[in-house]
């Protein structure tokens, strides 16, 4: 069913003038399931801990996952008459996604791009997002509409890069790395997920979908490689859950902290690029 999404209040001025968000960073990965929306909650969940006030916006109109891994008991939005207020999560993360303003998760968002770019301008314009030191974007995978309305018109620090070890995993990635070299949005780094497996009787590591790609994927696009994540198969059974928050997460704080250190200067929307007829 094709939903259309009621939104709590109607603001008589925007919810943006309300807000202060210091750096917007958005999360990108070139293929679906390597991991980029648990990379966008853990990078939050890590950074709120270490004493920033963060959000996610979760871009992923078609396919929102955010709030089933952060929120267990599907939050609801309070009412603020100043436009929709975000939910939270239990440790302060701001969460805004379309699951939200559903009246259920399990409907589908059957819409054409400009429909899902307005949606996402609309939570930028339109949620009281108030003050944040860092708003994470979960985009949804690839070089779609969702992607470009994002680069276009969010005043992004810069975007980090999430792959798998597959060679089509990366092959994939450095389409939407080129998305936003196009785009002018400065690189981050380069996460590779579920890299190894370790054993828990041997401690060995083992390279389960094989040896990766990411230093040869790292140098062709000039980017560090931020870290290389092992699978945890209780990640998995936390996220369906929507309890995240209670894994320790602490692979992601060298990632917080590289990524503090180099998302400096925003740059200026809009964007505008020559995309070939693309
Ligand atoms: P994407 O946003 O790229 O589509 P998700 O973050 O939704 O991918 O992850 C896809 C699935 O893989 C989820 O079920 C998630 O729990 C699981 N997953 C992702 N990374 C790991 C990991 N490092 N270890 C174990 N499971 C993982």
């Amino acid at each position: 069913m094709t939903s259309q999404p009621s939104t709590p209040t109607t603001p008589s001025q925007p919810a943006s003038d309300f807000n202060h968000i210091q750096h917007v960073v958005a999360v990108l990965s070139g293929k679906g399931g390597v991991g980029k929306s648990i990379v966008s909650s853990l990078l939050a969940v890590t950074l709120q801990r270490r004493g920033y006030r963060t959000g996610i916006l979760d871009a992923d109109i078609t396919g929102p996952s955010i709030p089933r891994m952060l929120l267990p008991d599907g939050a609801r939005l309070t009412e603020d008459p100043r436009g929709i207020p975000p939910a939270v999560t239990r440790t302060g993360v701001k969460v805004m996604s379309i699951n939200l303003l559903l009246r259920s998760e399990h409907e589908a968002v059957i819409w054409r791009g400009p429909l899902i770019g307005r949606a996402i301008q609309q939570f930028w314009t339109d949620v009281v997002w108030g003050d944040l030191d860092y708003l994470i974007v979960d985009l949804p995978p690839g070089t779609s509409d969702a992607s470009l309305t994002v680069m276009q018109f969010l005043p992004l620090s810069g975007a980090v890069l999430v792959t798998a070890p597959q060679a089509l995993a990366g092959m994939v990635v450095r389409k939407a790395a080129q998305m936003a070299e196009m785009l002018q949005v400065p690189l981050l780094g380069l996460i590779e997920n579920m890299s190894y497996f370790t054993c828990p009787d041997s401690g060995q590591p083992h390279a389960v979908f094989g040896p990766g790609h990411a230093e040869e994927l790292a140098r062709a696009l000039r980017v560090p490689i931020l870290a290389r994540l092992p699978i945890v198969p209780e990640l998995a059974e936390l996220s369906d859950n929507g309890r995240l928050e209670d894994y320790p997460a602490t692979e992601f704080v060298p990632i917080a902290d590289q990524i503090v250190a180099s998302a400096t200067k925003p740059r200026l929307p809009p964007f505008d690029v020559n995309l070939h007829g693309v």
